[in-house]
């Protein structure tokens, strides 16, 4: 059996190979972007540079004849590499299996509305498709004989995107997913300037510093890139500290694969404290300087 990896980023590239070396005998990964492929991950790496003015989503074309001999396609869930592996899936008369949660003998457990309950489905015939999070396959570790990629010519789509502008955006400077501790602010932080309690918890601690999603895109106090849930990050760091978060599953799903949770709100019946290893009824803003004073 033959797997092939579609990344945007190195980390997942390695991640997700050792995924796939779980599920096929043969691996393959292809970078597409700026990134490179690791070393050592897999049997056969290629890379992918995007030319000046087109789109990373258009890679599919450069791809597709990669996939001849390959039964499962494992995409990292980034906004191009998803569109990516949807229209190889489509190329291929096949579906995405997405946001996988684990893929074990071929059946893949993903969340569904949002994340109020779990679905299992497996790929009928054809070339299986997924994408799923690097931490999909535990502590899987990745290994081959690569040493560099082999750079693939683009081949432009019938149909071609045109990169019209682009500029960067704010980042935190804090890779979350390898935070071991964790502290989420939610929206019980009623001014931004009192995310300076959260921050100064984090400094003491050593923590990253994430938040519930309006704090990231209805106030727009916190970069998109760190926000935890469904639709944001899927953490499993070992402790997790979640500060005026009410505990909704959308949130929650991001992490609840976390070692010990603690969570600190001012509601007793806030749905957060069914769901917490341990639970502190109180104001934030008289809590959190407290226990960054005592630690
Ligand atoms: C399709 C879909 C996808 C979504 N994806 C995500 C996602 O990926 N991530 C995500 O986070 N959300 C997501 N959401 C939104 C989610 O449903 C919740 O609305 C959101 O998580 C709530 O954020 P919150 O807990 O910060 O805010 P709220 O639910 O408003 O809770 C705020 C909490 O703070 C407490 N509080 C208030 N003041 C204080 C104080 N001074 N001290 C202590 N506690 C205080 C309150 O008691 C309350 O419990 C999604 C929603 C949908 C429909």
């Amino acid at each position: 059996m033959k797997a092939f990896v579609i990344a945007e980023h190195a980390e997942a590239a390695s991640a997700l190979a050792a995924g796939a070396r779980t599920l096929a005998d043969e691996v393959a990964v292809a970078v597409v972007g700026s990134e490179q492929v690791p070393a050592n991950i897999a049997d056969a790496a290629y890379h992918v540079a995007v030319p000046e003015g087109a789109a990373a989503d258009d890679a599919a074309a450069t791809l597709e004849a990669l996939l001849d001999d390959v039964q499962v396609v494992i995409a990292e869930p980034v906004r191009h590499v998803k569109s990516i592996v949807g229209k190889l899936a489509a190329a291929k008369g096949a579906s995405v299996i997405t946001d996988c949660l684990s893929i074990e003998d071929g059946v893949a457990t993903s969340m569904y509305f949002g994340g109020v309950g779990q679905i299992r489905r497996k790929a009928k015939s054809g070339i299986a498709f997924y994408t799923a999070g690097a931490g999909s396959f535990g502590d899987a570790q990745p290994s081959g004989s690569n040493a560099g990629a082999e750079e693939l010519s683009w081949v432009a789509p019938a149909a071609a995107l045109k990169l019209v502008s682009s500029e960067p955006i704010q980042k935190s400077g804090v890779d979350l997913n390898k935070s071991d501790v964790v502290v989420a602010a939610g929206r019980g932080f009623s001014e931004e300037a009192d995310l300076d309690l959260a921050r100064a918890l984090c400094d003491k601690i050593g923590a990253g510093l994430g938040c519930s999603r309006p704090l990231a895109e209805g106030a727009g106090w916190m970069p998109s890139e760190t926000y935890i849930g469904v639709s944001g990050l899927m953490l499993s760091p070992k402790v997790y500290i979640a500060a005026g978060i009410s505990g909704q599953m959308q949130h929650m799903v991001g992490a609840n694969r976390s070692g010990t949770v603690f969570a600190i709100n001012k509601d007793q019946n806030a749905p957060i404290f069914k769901q917490c290893d341990y639970g502190l009824v109180g104001d934030l803003k008289d809590v959190l300087p407290k226990i960054t004073e005592a630690l």
